[in-house]
């Protein structure tokens, strides 16, 4: 069966910058392979269309450049919010804020939004809401290891079920 929309695809790959001799961003391993629901929205465009009518056992390599893959970094959305946001009983949490520090929070729709402390001041915390990809031109390689058809359960619910899914 061929890598297509509403297809449950378990796939392996390593993630590098610019190109096959790029620093390694991440690795993902036939020990917990990553498993999706083919064109449910949630991955890039441009990496679903260089996976698109794959089998399983074809290999891949791809580049996306920063356009394709998460834009660039814009000073935009980096945004300087009153402390008080980040404190718990009048006490900034050095082990939660910290600059360099992930945090994780929400935005104004109360969607999970992640962002870097830059910088604590007297009164404020700057942080840097940019993707950590962002800028980046990205390079793939890895292996199409399984294609499934999606249960109508997981096409409803917009998420894979089960082994690498969600368990619920
Ligand atoms: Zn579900």
């Amino acid at each position: 069966m061929k890598v297509g929309k509403n297809k449950v695809v378990t796939l392996t790959y390593v993630l590098r910058y610019d190109n096959e001799k790029g620093e390694v961003v991440q690795e993902v391993n036939e020990s917990k392979p990553f498993v999706h629901l083919f064109g449910a929205g949630t991955l890039l465009p441009a990496f679903e269309e260089n996976l698109d009518n794959l089998n399983p056992g074809d290999t891949f390599a791809f580049h996306l450049s920063a356009d394709e893959a998460y834009g660039e970094s814009s000073d935009k959305a980096i945004i300087e919010l009153d402390k008080s946001i980040f404190e718990i009983d009048g006490q900034i949490d050095g082990d939660l804020v910290a600059v360099g520090k992930m945090v994780a929070m929400q935005d104004e729709n109360g969607r999970p939004l992640d962002g870097k402390v830059l910088a604590i001041k007297e009164e404020s915390v700057v942080m840097d809401f940019n993707h950590p990809l962002a800028g980046k031109n990205l390079y793939f390689t890895g292996e199409i290891k399984e294609v499934r058809e999606a249960t109508e359960e997981e096409l409803s619910h917009g998420h894979v079920h089960g082994h690498g899914g969600v368990e619920h």
